[in-house]
C-alpha cells in the first residue's frame, strides 16, 4: 500500500489540498504557513513542506515529531524523497536548459572576437595609413627620396 492510500486526505476537514501533510496536521487559522500536528500538538512554521519534515523526522529545518510511529515517519520520508526526487528532475532540466543557453553564449562570443578582429584591423589600416602620410610628409619635406 502506498502511503498515500494508507493516510488519505481527501475530504479530510479543513485540508487546502489533497497534500498527505494534512493527514496529520491542521491548518492554524490565519497564520499563513502554521500547522498544528495532530499527533504532539506543535505548531510547525513555514508550510506543509516543513510540517512533513516534522513528521518524518527529516532533521535540519524542524524539530521531529516525539510523538509519531515508525511506521508514519517512515512513509511520510518517503513522501519527501519522492518529492525530492521531481526537484531533482525538475533542476536537471533546468541545468540542461542552461548549458544550452551558455553554449549560446559561446558562439556570441566568437562573434564578438570577430568584431574585436576587425577592429584591430581597422586599427593596424588606420596606423599605417597614418604611417603612410607621416612619409608623404617627410618625402615632401625632403623633396623626395631621391635626396636622402
Ligand atoms: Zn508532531
Amino acid at each position: 500500500m502506498s502511503p498515500r492510500e494508507e493516510f488519505p486526505t481527501k475530504g479530510l476537514e479543513g485540508a487546502p489540498s489533497n497534500d498527505i501533510g494534512w493527514h496529520f496536521g491542521t491548518l492554524v487559522p490565519n497564520a499563513r504557513g502554521s500547522i498544528v500536528c495532530k499527533l504532539c500538538g506543535k505548531v510547525v512554521k513555514g508550510g506543509i513542506t516543513r510540517f512533513k519534515e516534522h513528521i518524518a523526522h527529516k532533521t535540519g529545518n524542524v524539530a521531529p515529531c516525539p510523538n509519531v510511529t515508525g511506521v508514519i515517519r517512515e512513509s511520510m520520508m518517503n513522501v519527501l524523497k519522492e518529492s525530492n526526487t521531481k526537484k531533482i528532475d525538475k533542476k536537471r532540466r533546468k541545468d540542461e536548459f542552461l548549458s544550452q543557453l551558455t553554449e549560446e553564449e559561446d558562439e556570441h562570443e566568437g562573434f564578438i572576437d570577430e568584431v574585436s578582429a576587425i577592429r584591430q584591423a581597422t586599427r593596424e589600416s588606420i596606423q599605417s595609413q597614418h604611417e603612410w602620410h607621416r612619409r608623404e610628409e617627410f618625402r615632401r619635406s625632403t623633396g623626395g627620396w631621391d635626396n636622402i
